[in-house]
């Protein structure tokens, strides 16, 4: 679908492993104090002076967790460096450094591992962390690339999964099931091109769900509104799996119940009207359908009139103890019990 039949293609054979790290990698710039030494040497070297520091790493594997016949390489590259970043912001630190790993196979061109590059560079100079080493090697099949995110939190504020307490407000950020949508509007496209290679993509009137897929956002700034706003949550988990799913992780890890109420849940207008063409429920959309990067999180009630104005966070319930379990308040008022089946299964 995005093939540019007159693009250059140039053989990674004719760089060498150096060459290409080299030409990769040449570019970007160090922006944080606590890199000493990034790309070139055995390690990169790191200074966090006193503060904590987090790492998480994902690996991401084509046929798996992409398809490049929708997913731009340079959508990619973001991508990768978004889902890393979610998870230092999850904690409540700040991200500042990253590594990226990849295994490619000699079908993709040099001017493909650009444009990779190209999305990671974007994300890097957004987000302001520095990419300070990875890995090169070849793959027989298809591309994977593992990113690892470092951030850094300063005294206690790191936030767990397990503190949610009962009482506490259950808050979300942005709104939910969007990314879901926008790739079932991709797929759908992808088996029409399938059928008549010359029809030309209709993704007209999905711009916000296409764009929530193909290129998401870390909340780094839902962790600085709630520095600014003095609030610290209890517990907190980004949503990569479907919001039902990460209250479970919350809930099984605080050793708590919860109420979700399901006209609380926040839905852009476009994912209620592709929902309605799909015929899918937008309620099982937001609860299962993952990719959203949200940030989920448990606030005490006190906290409650710093946040209550603020268009970017919606309160969805409240943790209760835990002998009273885990449920979905629906809009007819009838209590089902939460559940984090999903239609994804294996697929992350
Ligand atoms: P080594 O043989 O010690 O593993 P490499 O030759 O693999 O070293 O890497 C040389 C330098 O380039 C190191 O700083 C490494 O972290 C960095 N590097 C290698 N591959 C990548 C990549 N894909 N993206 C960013 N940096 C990379
Ligand atoms: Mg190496």
């Amino acid at each position: 679908m995005i093939e540019d039949k007159n693009q250059q293609r140039t053989q990674l054979g004719d760089l060498g492993e150096f060459g290409l790290i080299d030409h990769l990698t040449k570019n970007f710039k160090i922006k944080q104090k606590s890199t000493v030494k990034g790309i070139g040497d055995d390690s990169a070297v790191l200074n966090f002076e006193n503060n904590k520091v987090v790492v998480t790493t994902d690996l991401l594997v084509e046929g798996v967790h992409f398809d490049l016949s929708y997913m731009p390489l340079k959508h990619l590259g973001y991508k990768a460096i978004m889902v890393n970043l979610s998870d230092v912001y999850a904690m409540n630190a700040k991200a500042t450094q990253v590594t990226v790993s990849i295994a490619v196979s000699n079908r993709f061109p040099l001017e493909a591992l650009e444009d990779l590059y190209a999305g990671i560079e974007t994300a890097a100079n957004i987000y302001k962390v520095d990419l300070v080493g990875g890995d090169t090697t070849s793959s027989n099949t298809g591309l994977l690339i593992s990113v690892t995110a470092i951030g850094a939190i300063n005294a206690n504020n790191e936030v767990y999964r397990n503190g949610a307490r009962p009482n506490d407000l259950l808050v979300v950020s942005g709104d939910l099931g969007a990314a879901y949508m926008g790739l079932q509007v991709l797929e759908r496209e992808k088996e029409v091109y399938k059928v008549n290679p010359n029809s030309q993509p209709d993704l007209e009137g999905y711009s916000y769900i296409i764009e929530r897929q193909l290129k998401p956002e870390a909340r780094q700034d839902i962790v600085e509104l709630l520095s600014d706003l003095n609030v610290k949550p209890t517990a907190m988990i980004d949503i990569s799996d479907g919001l039902s799913s990460e209250i479970i992780h919350i809930c099984k890890q605080s050793k708590v119940g919860c109420d979700l109420y399901e006209n609380k849940i926040p839905l852009d207008p476009q994912v209620i009207s592709t929902c309605e063409e799909f015929n899918i429920d937008s309620t099982m959309v937001a609860l299962n359908g993952g990719e959203d990067y949200e940030l989920l999180f448990t606030i005490s009630q006190d906290d409650f009139p710093k946040i209550k104005a603020n268009p970017n966070l919606t309160i969805i319930g409240h943790i209760k103890e835990e002998s009273e379990g885990l449920h979905l308040v629906t809009r007819a008022d009838t209590r089902i019990p939460l559940k984090a089946q999903g239609w994804k299964n294996f697929n992350d």
